[in-house]
């Protein structure tokens, strides 16, 4: 369904494709994931099917063969969504994106890449591809279905509504038809044009190609999604007091969900646009204290810790840069635990992973940043600490530099 930046700033995914998946197998070197709640709709398709769709077409079936046709139609129906997502990564793949994860999840699908596609013609691409994939599977499923049944008269008896004419599609036949149907259903929803939508994708590179302003496409873009999932709430609403049904739930948690992320979306471009050009050194403390390696540990928090708002310590050997020493883990110690012990215990060897450079861009920096909570890292040239940086020292920066309109 939508394709989304693996950053902290979409709380609104993370919180729902967070930590309640299951690795399902690595294709194309792609990790396909399965979010728990997938069991959930799998099992409100395969009920809807088995006792209401199915048994209105064929009321001759027998009981095993409803709930046969129903089980395998829900797993291809996931098939089919995973083919969704995959035609949206391979494309992004071929443009130099990768997309590193797939996960399934309760509205379909969502693949994470590390950035977003930087020409509307990429964009445009890896948006349109998803639903092309859809709407083909749609076309090849009732096609099959049709040729399957091998009688132009069963068309016609349903195109005049008589259900009947449904007794002609044996399971594999309805199932197809089925499939081709929600293939379609998927292909047309998606093509909404709001963002995070594909649709939504691809109204921004429209809006983007034309005015060359990425940010004015994502807020329009973004605003039709918020409009959209709130129509949908709105609808929602309106069918729960109508009393038809539980269904009206739906369509609020797919409007809330809609919404949220179109806002976020939007939030993380201004994000972005606003860091371009800017650098670590642009954005970093440089009022800052280091501590010596041989200072007891009791002392460093009475001495050090306690009377500064400084969280990470670059710790000196002889003057040279031994580490780096942070408030967390003094407070993950017992005082029985700290005596007897000095910085250099809890020294923290500085490594590519765990610092900066002066010279990396501010939004490289933003997204290693995000992957430690708000813990800062030091900015490091040839060997000495020269600034520290933590993710809320950009948000003061962002709000600092007065043009943000999130
Ligand atoms: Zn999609």
């Amino acid at each position: 369904m939508a394709s989304v930046k693996d950053n902290r700033n979409n709380t609104s995914n993370s919180a729902i494709t967070g930590s309640h998946s299951l690795r399902l197998f690595q294709l194309f070197d792609i990790e396909i994931r399965l979010d728990l709640s997938v069991f959930v709709i799998f099992a409100l398709i395969v009920f809807s099917l088995g006792n209401s769709v199915l048994p209105q077409w064929h009321p001759e079936w027998s009981v095993s063969v409803l709930w046969t046709t129903a089980t395998i139609s829900g797993v291809v129906f996931f098939a089919s969504l995973l083919a969704h997502e995959l035609s949206h990564a391979v494309v992004s793949g071929h443009y130099g994106i990768p997309v590193p994860r797939i996960t399934l999840f309760l509205f379909g699908g969502m693949a994470e890449c590390d950035r977003e596609p930087d020409r509307p013609k990429v964009e445009f691409l890896v948006a349109i591809a998803g639903p092309l994939m859809s709407f083909a599977i749609a076309m090849i499923c009732i096609n099959l279905a049709f040729w399957l049944v091998g009688d132009a008269e069963v068309m016609e008896s349903l195109n005049a509504g008589r259900l009947e004419a449904m007794a002609a599609f044996g399971p594999v036949a309805t199932s197809l038809l089925w499939l081709g149907m929600i293939n379609m259903v998927i292909a047309i929803f998606n093509m909404v044009p709001g963002f995070p939508m594909d649709g939504g994708r691809v109204f921004r590179a429209a809006i983007w190609a034309a005015t060359g302003d990425l940010l004015k496409a994502t807020r329009w873009a973004s605003n039709l999604g918020r409009y959209f999932g709130w129509t949908l709430m709105f609808l929602g609403i309106l069918s729960l007091m109508r009393g038809e049904g539980p269904g009206g739930l739906w369509w609020i948690m797919i409007g809330w969900f809609i919404s949220s992320l179109a806002a976020a979306s939007y939030r993380q471009q201004v994000i972005d646009s606003e860091l371009t050009g800017r650098k670590v050194s642009d954005l970093m403390r440089t009022h800052f204290e280091s501590v010596d390696a041989g200072i007891a540990l009791s002392d460093f928090v009475d001495q050090y810790l306690l009377r500064s708002t400084q969280e990470l310590w670059p710790v000196l050997e002889n003057n040279k840069l031994a580490g780096v020493a942070s408030l967390t883990q003094v407070t993950g110690l017992s005082p029985e635990q700290r005596s007897g012990k000095t910085v250099r215990n809890i020294t923290v060897p500085v490594t590519p992973m765990n610092s900066l450079g002066p010279d990396q861009s501010a939004r490289e920096a933003l997204r290693q940043l995000s992957r430690g909570g708000d813990d800062a890292l030091p900015v490091i040239t040839s060997g000495e600490v020269v600034g520290l940086l933590k993710y809320s020292d950009v948000v003061k920066w962002m709000s600092l530099s007065g043009h943000t309109r999130l």
